[in-house]
């Protein structure tokens, strides 16, 4: 398969039209599931699921390892798509660096060990928890980081037994279609389908009643309304949803040291990220300075067309987001916050670029702070008082990550034990592990993914007991 042969297979005559976000160019057509295809997909993925199971752990183990061969030997065709659909550079931590982490994922979820677990053993009795699988789940994607967060849902899914049925983001179907398609090169027939399609297709999955289980990830309000939906067949769960990162620095950071750390907290695949950072609390006595060390290293990173290897920033990867940011910006910019860097489109340009904008003395109320942007524009708040920045930061309905910026690690531990969120890092931000289990607190969702424990949240207990 060469880059072209695999999108061609992945595109049809016509369809849905995918551009590229950075050029407006026509990159192909995507093919649209009708409900009967979707029904077809469950009905088969139903009937593979039993033997998949048979198949045990290591059988299953080596299967991901062989699809994690297959994405390797085809990887640069892969970044590229991926580049040109979703506009993320392929070089920073982007379109190379996103397929690299599907190989990562999937080693990691056929890797780690799953055994029964001795609950009891005494003279009262034995009691053992097995793991086993669900049935078929329903995975469901957003346009942010499609192949990577499709292998999040697809990997642990597979390990623990089940087969799959996924519906890529409409924005991004294509990225997704050609990732199956690698991964199909070597799995077992119908263990893993997609369906490409718009939201009423991800709502007839989340009806159907041969689905045991629905992998979301994506907004809160469309969590909110899958719940709904799904539970009339009360199917199990996993929701990643939205999330407002607030990052605190302590009075002690050194600003030189964090800058660099905090830029790509914020600005990974140019802000389109669920646990980027958000919003930045910053002390009055280092104030200018982390402004100004964030300013210049923000002010030298390239952004532009993701194949030209040079940058590392790119478009917004469609125009509703790129108009949500340029909303934001300029309800800050004329509420009298400062805008240090950017702010400033370019109308005229093609693509759906918005400049690296910082935001300073702004409003601790202020939208750009207490909504999600979800691109390259960062609010930065000033405190004088940590508790009152503690309680900005616990504030909002949301809680995916969080950070805590500091020289010394002990009091950032402190301070980041009273942060309300699935994960607080310290001195970073977003750095995810396929070891270490993720997901939010709040209204960002319920369920973990990664490791051990995301394993389990794809399988159904079963304890068997003498
Ligand atoms: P979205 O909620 O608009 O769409 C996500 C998916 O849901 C798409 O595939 C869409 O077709 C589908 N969908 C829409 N309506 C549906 C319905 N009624 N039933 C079933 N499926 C439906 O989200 P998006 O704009 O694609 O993604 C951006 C959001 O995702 C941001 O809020 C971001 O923070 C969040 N996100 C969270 C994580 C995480 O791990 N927590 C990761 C990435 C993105």
């Amino acid at each position: 398969m060469t880059a072209t042969t695999l999108l061609e297979q992945v595109t049809s005559a016509e369809g849905h039209k995918v551009h590229d976000p950075a050029t407006g160019e026509l990159i192909g057509h995507s093919p649209a599931a009708s409900a009967a295809d979707l029904d077809d997909a469950v009905a088969r993925a139903l009937r593979a699921q039993p033997s998949w199971a048979a198949a045990g752990h290591s059988r299953r183990q080596a299967a991901l390892h062989a699809a994690a061969d297959a994405i390797e030997a085809h990887a640069e065709e892969l970044a590229q798509l991926l580049s040109r659909e979703q506009g993320k550079p392929l070089n920073g931590p982007n379109a190379r660096f996103e397929v690299g982490a599907c190989v990562a994922w999937l080693r990691t979820a056929a890797s780690i060990p799953v055994e029964p677990e001795v609950l009891l053993d005494d003279e009262s009795g034995y009691a053992e928890l097995h793991y086993r699988p669900l049935g078929v789940v329903g995975a469901i994607g957003p346009w942010n980081w499609p192949m990577m967060i499709s292998i999040w849902q697809i990997a642990p899914s597979l390990r623990m037994g089940n087969t799959v049925v996924v519906k890529p983001s409409e924005y991004t179907p294509l990225s997704v279609l050609a990732l199956v398609k690698v991964l199909n090169s070597t799995l077992p027939a119908d263990v893993l389908i997609a369906v490409p399609g718009d939201g009423s297709l991800g709502k007839q999955l989340t009806e159907h009643g041969d689905i045991a289980k629905i992998m979301f990830t994506g907004s809160v309000t469309t969590g909110k309304a899958i719940i709904k939906t799904a539970a009339d067949t009360m199917k199990r769960m996993t929701m990643e949803l939205g999330g407002n990162d607030a990052g605190i620095v302590l009075e002690d950071a050194d600003p030189q040291a964090i800058a660099e750390d905090l830029f790509w907290g914020a600005f990974i695949n140019t802000g389109q990220t669920c646990a980027a950072l958000k919003r930045l609390y910053v002390p009055d006595a280092i104030y200018d300075e982390v402004c100004q060390a964030l300013t210049e290293v923000a002010a030298k990173m390239p952004m532009g067309i993701g194949l030209e290897e040079q940058n590392v920033l790119g478009p917004l990867q469609n125009a509703k987001q790129r108009d949500i940011v340029a909303r934001l910006v300029d309800a800050a910019r004329d509420s009298g916050a400062r805008v240090l860097l950017g702010g400033d489109p370019d109308a005229g340009a093609p693509g759906f670029f918005y400049p690296t904008t910082l935001v300073a003395d702004i409003d601790p109320q202020n939208p750009l702070v207490t909504e999600e942007q979800f691109g390259p524009a960062l609010p930065i708040v000033r405190y004088s008082d940590l508790e009152q920045a503690i309680e900005w930061a616990n504030g909002l309905e949301v809680g995916l990550g969080s950070s805590v910026w500091s020289s010394d690690p002990e009091r950032a531990t402190e301070v980041a034990s009273r942060l309300q969120a699935g994960t607080t890092w310290i001195n970073k931000h977003g750095a995810i592990d396929p070891r270490v289990p993720f997901g939010g607190a709040k209204q960002s969702g319920f369920g973990l993914e990664f490791g051990l424990q995301g394993l389990k949240e794809v399988a159904q207990p079963h304890v068997i007991q003498r």
